[in-house]
Order: structure tokens, then sequence, then C-alpha cells
């Protein structure tokens, strides 16, 4: 654990393409020094102020927005993973079992949506399990290290990033960052911190440990470049859709032309209901960067929020192009399509979907399928939603009311037959 919450509050976990990708990517080199296969590393972003981040189960990444808002690098990231990754490493989770992992996740989907679609609407409902949602992240209060493991987990940490070939100075950064934050967070501590290393020993130690390594290698010039401008798009995405619209204008200026600061804004102008300026902003984006998918699937947000259902389905498209399969535009897409409602929209929204829940089953994947069909299968789609939700007595409602028109041998009938008896 890098820093303990003060306490449990409601979280919420985000789901977002772009900010998983990038961070993917960034700790997929960690994840091969530590042997574990990439498919297996899984990035959960979780919606909480906290400048925090923890592994669970050895391979579920979970990553504060935060820590991803605040921290300067890409490199002081990986620390941040490595340092976690250490913990793991060091059979320090031992304790921990895998249903605790299974029912933290449980809990965190309730609230689970994309940041688009939190913004661009949707499902009301889903804005009431934001409020009334149970906190799952009480229990990440269990995760408390000794301040014996925190060291040997830093020290591993710092192994794993020199063996994956990344720079080990982020250790450096994050820790001259916490000392900077835990000053003025002193007072609000939880007294399980008492057991922390405080920060200065352990900024003392991983200096001492890098003046000692020789020989480290380092990504080059070029991919170094390459992935701090991808980092520095998803911070600014992240302020944007997540802070207040002054200290977006306090960090992204209207004097700062650059991508980051055009994104933010873009973001904070849309929130806001400044749709022209927000697609001013994109466009400009998208001239800049036509193999961007995320500056498309904004464009698509923003037209979706204008009511320009067709502009926004072609943005979409455009980025589902250059993105690949990514659930949550696909779920966005589909969202357009089903309100669109032209011939043949129905069917190609619950062809999005079916392929959005095959890689990341999610709520509003199901939501969007109940509106897009126009048979029992519906009810079947509102019985997966509420069982996502862990709402069982809408699930089995709705599995019920499916069955009594599905036929015996239809999947959805099979599907609602394993809702009901669960
Ligand atoms: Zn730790």
């Amino acid at each position: 654990m890098i820093l303990l919450a003060a306490n449990a509050r409601a979280a919420s976990l985000i789901n977002d393409t772009e900010t998983e990708r990038v961070i993917s990517e960034l700790i997929a080199p960690l994840g091969r020094a530590a042997d574990i296969p990439q498919s297996r590393l899984k990035i959960n972003i979780i919606n909480d102020d906290d400048f925090n981040a923890f592994v669970m189960g050895g391979e579920d990444v979970y990553v504060y927005t935060g820590l991803l808002k605040k921290i300067k690098s890409p490199d002081a990231l990986q620390a941040v993973v490595a340092h976690e990754l250490g913990h793991t490493l060091g059979g320090h989770m031992a304790q921990m079992s895998a249903r605790m992992n299974a029912e933290l996740k449980r809990t965190m989907l309730i609230q689970a949506l994309g940041i688009g679609l939190m913004v661009a609407g949707g499902d009301p409902s889903l804005g009431a399990g934001v409020l009334a949602g149970s906190s799952g992240i009480a229990q990440q209060s269990m995760l408390s290290f000794s301040r014996d493991e925190e060291r040997i987990a830093d020290n591993m940490g710092l192994d794993l990033m020199v063996r994956a070939g990344q720079n080990p100075n982020g250790f450096i950064d994050v820790f001259s960052q916490m000392r900077e934050i835990t000053g003025a967070a002193e007072s609000r501590i939880n007294p399980n911190r008492i057991n922390h290393p405080l920060t200065n020993e352990r900024l003392k130690n991983v200096r001492e440990q890098i003046a000692s390594l020789k020989n480290i290698q380092t990504p080059d010039k070029k991919t170094d470049a390459a992935r701090r401008e991808k980092y520095e798009l998803v911070r600014a995405k992240l302020i944007g859709y997540l802070d207040s619209p002054e200290r977006v204008k306090n960090l992204y200026p209207n004097s700062d032309k650059s991508n980051p600061a055009l994104y933010a804004r873009a973001i904070a102008n849309m929130r806001g209901g400044n749709l022209d300026a927000a697609r001013m902003g994109t466009k400009t984006l998208i001239s800049r960067a036509p193999d961007n998918p995320y500056f498309y699937e904004l464009l698509g947000d923003i037209e979706y929020q204008f009511g320009h259902y067709d502009d926004s389905i072609d943005a979409y498209d455009k980025s589902l192009e250059l993105a690949g399969d990514a659930p949550q535009i696909q779920t966005a897409a589909a969202l357009v399509l089903a309100e669109r409602d032209k011939p043949g929209d129905r069917a190609r929204a619950l062809d999005l979907c079916r392929r959005a829940t095959l890689s990341a089953p999610a709520p509003l994947t199901y939501w969007v399928m109940a509106r897009a069909f126009d048979d029992g299968r519906a009810d079947w789609a509102r019985a997966e939603y509420y069982k996502m939700l862990g709402d069982d007595k809408n699930a089995k409602k709705y599995a019920r009311r499916a069955q009594k028109t599905l036929k015996k041998d239809s999947p959805e009938y099979i599907k609602s037959g394993d809702i009901l008896h669960k």
C-alpha cells in the first residue's frame, strides 16, 4: 500500500479504454519481469481522490484517479505498481484470499460505468447507484503492511523496474511527491500508518539503492517521449472529467495550446454544456492527431449531447476502426444506435453489445441491450443488468418474466434460468 485512505468511503470503478490501455502498456514490462502473463494483469481504475494503488490476488492492479491525476511521470506510476507487485513477490499478500478480491470487485462493480457515459447520462438508476452504493473500499484497511514489508516491497519493486528495463528514478519521483502530499495529510491519518516507514526514510533508501546500481538500461528517448505524451493525455482526461471547471482552468489555462490542455478543456466544456467550444477543441485535436481513437470517441460523446445522432455514430465508428475492440466505445455507439432507431440500428446495437460483453461485461451494456431488444430477450438483458448491480430481487423478477415469453431452448431462456436458480 502506498498510502492508506484516511477513512472508508464509497468508491466506484471507472471504465475507460484509453486510461486502461495506457496503464496496461506501462506496466506490461513489469509484469513480464515478474513472470505474470500480460493477459492476466488487469487494470482497475478507482474513482477516488486518494494518492493510492494496490494489487490484489497478484494480478489485479487497482489505481486511484487521485494518483493518476497527481503523479508527474509514467516512470513514477510504474514505480508505484512495481512497489505493489513487490508486496506480491514478497509474499505479503498470502493472507489475502481470492474470495476477498472477488467480493471487492463485486461491490465496486455496482458503480462501474464508463467515464464518458457518466457525463452523457444513459440510465438514471446508475446515478442512484453511485449515491446509494455500499463501500467496497472499506476492506482495503485490511491491507496494512508492516514497516519491514514496505521496505522489502520498495526494494523488490526497484529490482523489478531495473530488470524490466524501466527507469528506477521513478521511485525517487514518487517519494518526493508523497513527501509533499503526506505532509499535508499527516493530521488525518489512520493509526495503521504508524507502522509505515516515513517517506523520508523510504526516499533515502531508494536513493542509496539506485546509486549502487550499474549499467541501468532505460527506455530510449523516443519511447519515453511517446509514452509521456499518452500519459499526459490520460491525466488531462481524468482532470477534465473529474475536477471542477475552475481547477481545469488553473491547470490548463487558455494560453496553453498543447494537446493535453485542449483535451482537458474540451471535456470540461462538454460537461459545462459549452458544446460548441467542446466540439471546436476536439476537432482541432483530431486535425493534429487523426489516428487517435479517443479524440473521435470524445467527438461522439459531444455530438450525442447535441442530439446529432448521425454525427455521433460516425465519430464512434471511426473511433472503433482505430481502437479495435473497445467495450466502452462499443457500448456508447450501441446506446446512440438504439436511441436513433433507424432500420438496422437495433441489430447493430445488439451486435456491438454482444462483442462488448464478450470482452468485458458491464451493467450499462446490458442496459443498452434491454433497450435494443423488442421481445422477451429485453427482460433477460434487464435481469443480467440487475444481477450485475447486485439487485437479486429485480434480477429474478425480470428473469421470471423473460422465461414466460422465450422459447425453452433459447440461450436467453437458459441464462434466465441460471439467474433464477443461483
Ligand atoms: Zn506498500
